[in-house]
């Protein structure tokens, strides 16, 4: 059967080489974005031109009303794995920080999964199957200096992923990928003697790629992954 999974912050980074190697593999993909529209319709203009089924929708995981209609406007019927990945990253210390940046932080990467995975988890216990993949961070065990909001998001999804693997499990499995640093976007405000140094305590002396994250997310969407359930997958090169 053709299994179709949802990526949220599928547009750009790492989702979207998820959405390529997904869609590789087989899979009919829904890309969700909330800002970069060309992106994301880019992506799917590629991969249409390549045989692959592929949609994307344009919601803010953050707001609970756009992630309804977006579960309304899915058009392969239903999702059954579902990749929890759109985050954003904010840098600043916490006694500068205002509110507003913290709401941000934790609505976008920490409510976010928890609006998305309610959207679509009840049809995935209905249908008898479902993955889902929340994308995490090795700052949430560790914690990163100027990113506390960030850090307690990524913290706070490593517990809903163990809280709801129990609640679910016989039907679907509920694990985290918490991953390194990774080459994307995201890092362009990173100082390359702090990426020095992440490197220096990396065991395989290097960061991390999209790809290294995308292979362990196909790997947990398996089916012959059913065993695996409430875990805190690290793809960190051993950071
Ligand atoms: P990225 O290149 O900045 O891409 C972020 C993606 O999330 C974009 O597609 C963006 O789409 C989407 N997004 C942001 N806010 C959104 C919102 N409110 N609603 C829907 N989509 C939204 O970042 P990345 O490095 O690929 O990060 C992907 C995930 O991996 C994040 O959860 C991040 O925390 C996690 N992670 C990254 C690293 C790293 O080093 N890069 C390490 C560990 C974990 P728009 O442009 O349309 O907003």
């Amino acid at each position: 059967m053709k299994r179709t999974v949802l990526i949220t912050g599928g547009s750009r980074g790492i989702g979207r080489q998820m959405a390529i190697d997904f869609g590789n593999a087989g899979y009919n993909v829904i890309i969700n974005y909330n800002k970069s529209e060309k992106e994301a319709m880019s992506l799917v203009n590629e991969l249409n031109g390549r045989e692959i089924a592929c949609q994307a929708i344009r919601a803010d995981v953050s707001d609970g009303e756009q992630v309804k209609r977006m579960a309304k406007e899915i058009a392969f019927g239903h999702v059954d794995t579902l990749i929890n990945n759109a985050g954003i990253a904010h840098i600043g210390l916490l006694q500068n920080d205002s509110e507003e940046d913290f709401d941000r932080v934790i609505g976008v990467d920490l409510k976010g999964v928890w609006l998305t995975t309610r959207a679509f988890l009840p049809a995935m216990i209905q249908n008898g199957f479902g993955r889902i993949i929340n994308i995490s961070s090795f700052w949430a065990e560790r914690g990163s200096s100027t990113e506390t909001a960030y850090t307690a998001a990524k913290a706070g999804v490593n517990g809903l992923t163990k809280a709801l693997s129990r609640e679910v499990g016989e039907y679907v499995t509920v694990n985290a990928i918490v991953a390194g640093l990774i080459a994307t976007d995201m890092n362009d405000p990173v100082p390359p003697d702090a990426l020095f140094r992440i490197v220096d305590n990396t065991p395989v002396r290097r960061i991390g790629t999209p790809e290294d994250v995308s292979h362990a997310a196909l790997f947990l969407a398996e089916e012959k992954s059913s065993f695996i359930n409430g875990a805190l997958l690290h793809v960190d090169g051993g950071y």
